[in-house]
C-alpha cells in the first residue's frame, strides 16, 4: 500500500510529554505532569504542535493533551463507561442508542490523545469490526429498515486508510434505506494534510448525503491550513458541523466560544453542540459546573447570532436523545 504523506506525519507524531515540555521551554515539576498509561499514552502530531505557544503553560491546546497528576485522582462518579456506549452495543462496533441512527467504531486509533476522551477506556479490541469483518453490522443496518443514518466513529474513522474508506463506503450506499453517512472527526483539525484529494474523491457522487461533524475546542486550533481543509471539505459538498466539549482552563468562557464560532463560521462549520464533560475516569479536572455553564451561555446568546450559539447538551447513559440545558 502506498503510503500518503499523512501517514508518514502521523508515523512522526510526539510520543512523550516531557519532550515537548522541553520544547516549550516548560518545567514538568512546576506542571505536577505524569507519564501517561500504556492505554491510553500521550500523542500528539506535529502540526498540532506547532500552535502550541511556548513558555505558556496554560495554552489551551497544550492543556487538552498534556497527561496531569489530576487523571490519577479517583471521584466515585467518574466512570469506565460514562455515555453507556457498551449497553447499546448490538454486534460489535456497532452502537444503537437514538432511533433511526446508529454508530460505527471504524477503528480505535487517533491522531491525537485528548485527555477528556470519553472512549479513553473503550475496549477498542472487542469492539472493533474493521479488524475482522463489517458483515456483522451490515446485516444489522440492512434488516432494520428504521434506520436512515449511518455515523462512522473511533477513535477517528479518518485514520483508516482512503482505500479501506472506499470499501466501508460502498457497502453502505448498497443499503437502500440509508440516506445520509456522518462522519465524526478530530482529523480536519488535528492533522490537515489528511485531507487529501483521494479522500475528497470518495464523496464525488456518493448517493449518501455527507455531514461531517468535527471536533474543535479552541480557536487557536484554526491555523490556516485547518482552514484550507475545511474549504476543501465544504467544496466537496459535505455539511459541516463542529461539537466543542466545554472544558475548564481551554474554553470556559464566553469570549472564548465566541471566538471559537466566529472563526469555525469563517471557515464554513457551523457551530453543533457545546457538550457538558461525559464524566470518565481520569477527567474531572476539566469539569466545569451547570451554573457556570448556563452563565457562559447567556453571555454567549447576548453576543452571537442564533446561529453560531450551539446547544448546550449532557449525554445521559439509557436516554434517548441528548439532554439540552440550554
Ligand atoms: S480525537 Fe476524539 S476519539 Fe480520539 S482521543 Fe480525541 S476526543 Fe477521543
Amino acid at each position: 500500500m502506498r503510503i500518503s504523506s499523512w501517514q508518514e506525519e502521523l508515523r512522526g507524531s510526539l510520543q512523550d510529554s516531557e519532550q515537548l515540555l522541553e520544547k516549550l521551554g516548560l518545567q514538568t515539576n512546576k506542571l505536577q505532569t505524569i507519564k501517561a498509561s500504556e492505554a491510553f499514552p500521550f500523542k500528539a502530531p506535529e502540526s498540532y504542535l506547532k500552535r502550541i505557544s511556548k513558555y505558556d503553560p496554560t495554552d489551551p491546546l497544550l492543556r487538552q493533551i498534556l497527561p496531569l497528576q489530576e487523571e490519577n485522582n479517583q471521584h466515585n462518579d467518574y466512570v469506565v463507561d460514562p455515555v453507556g456506549d457498551l449497553e447499546s452495543e448490538t454486534v460489535p462496533g456497532l452502537l444503537h442508542k437514538y432511533h433511526g441512527r446508529v454508530l460505527l467504531v471504524t477503528t480505535g486509533a487517533c491522531a491525537i490523545h485528548c485527555r477528556y476522551c470519553f472512549r479513553r477506556h473503550f475496549p477498542y479490541a472487542d469492539s472493533n469490526p474493521a479488524k475482522q469483518s463489517w458483515q456483522p453490522a451490515m446485516e444489522y443496518i440492512q434488516n432494520d429498515h428504521s434506520i436512515s443514518e449511518i455515523i462512522l466513529s473511533g477513535g477517528d474513522p479518518l485514520m483508516l486508510a482512503d482505500e479501506k474508506l472506499k470499501k466501508l463506503l460502498a457497502e453502505l450506499t448498497a443499503i437502500s434505506h440509508l440516506k445520509r453517512l456522518r462522519i465524526h472527526s478530530r482529523m480536519p483539525a488535528v492533522l490537515p494534510s489528511r485531507i487529501t484529494e483521494s479522500f475528497l474523491d470518495l464523496f464525488h457522487n456518493l448517493r449518501l448525503n455527507p455531514v461531517m461533524v468535527l471536533h474543535v475546542n479552541h480557536v487557536n486550533e484554526i491555523d490556516e491550513h485547518v482552514e484550507l481543509s475545511l474549504q476543501k471539505l465544504k467544496t466537496a459538498g459535505i455539511t459541516l458541523l463542529n461539537q466543542t466539549v466545554l472544558l475548564k482552563g481551554v474554553n470556559d468562557s464566553s469570549q472564548a466560544l465566541s471566538d471559537l464560532n466566529e472563526k469555525l463560521f469563517e471557515s464554513g462549520v457551523l457551530p453543533y453542540y457545546l457538550h457538558m464533560l461525559d464524566k470518565v475516569q481520569g477527567a474531572a479536572h476539566f469539569a466545569v459546573e451547570e451554573e457556570r455553564a448556563r452563565n457562559i451561555m447567556n453571555k454567549l446568546r447576548e453576543t452571537l447570532p442564533g446561529y453560531l450559539v450551539p446547544r448546550l447538551i449532557r449525554e445521559q447513559a439509557g436516554l434517548a436523545y441528548k439532554l439540552p440545558i440550554l
